[in-house]
């Protein structure tokens, strides 16, 4: 079953298991379960948050599956891995371009796009006499106080 996430991106769990099929990596239960716990994750979990949830499922994932099954992952480029200045390195299933708004309170992570923001850093890339091929932008900020 085909979702839509709120950016209008359209991930599956079957896409990702086929995109994993194609690309030889052998899918055993844990990292199935991983797979989808981290799908149905929506903020960046580190590997111990991860881990965790995926525990509740299956009791036998050890931390150690859910590193190199994330490092697997993210060499397929089908999952990101983030540094948002914390501790620990966050993950996400790839779900289209986006950008993160960190808030440095809550820890929250917030997505967006931005249009302009593209239009604007492509602008830059080509003052520079640059085509620009990818780029990564992140901000940190607290909510204003009223
Ligand atoms: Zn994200």
């Amino acid at each position: 079953m085909a979702k839509t996430d709120r950016f209008g991106y359209k991930i599956s769990m079957s896409m990702l298991l086929q995109k994993c099929t194609e690309a030889g990596l052998k899918i055993t239960d844990q990292r199935k379960v991983i797979l989808k716990v981290l799908e149905e994750s929506e903020d960046h979990p580190s590997v111990e948050t991860l881990c965790e949830r995926a525990r509740q499922v299956d009791s036998s994932i050890s931390i150690a599956t859910v590193y190199r099954t994330l490092g697997l992952l993210n060499e397929l480029g089908l999952v990101l891995k983030h540094d948002f200045k914390d501790s620990s390195a966050r993950f996400e299933v790839d779900h289209g371009h986006h950008y993160h708004l960190v808030d440095t309170e809550t820890g929250q992570v917030v997505e967006f796009q931005s249009e302009e923001l593209v239009a604007l850093i492509n602008k830059i890339a080509a003052d520079l006499g640059y085509q620009m091929v990818d780029h990564t932008f992140e901000m940190f900020g607290h909510k204003l106080k009223k």
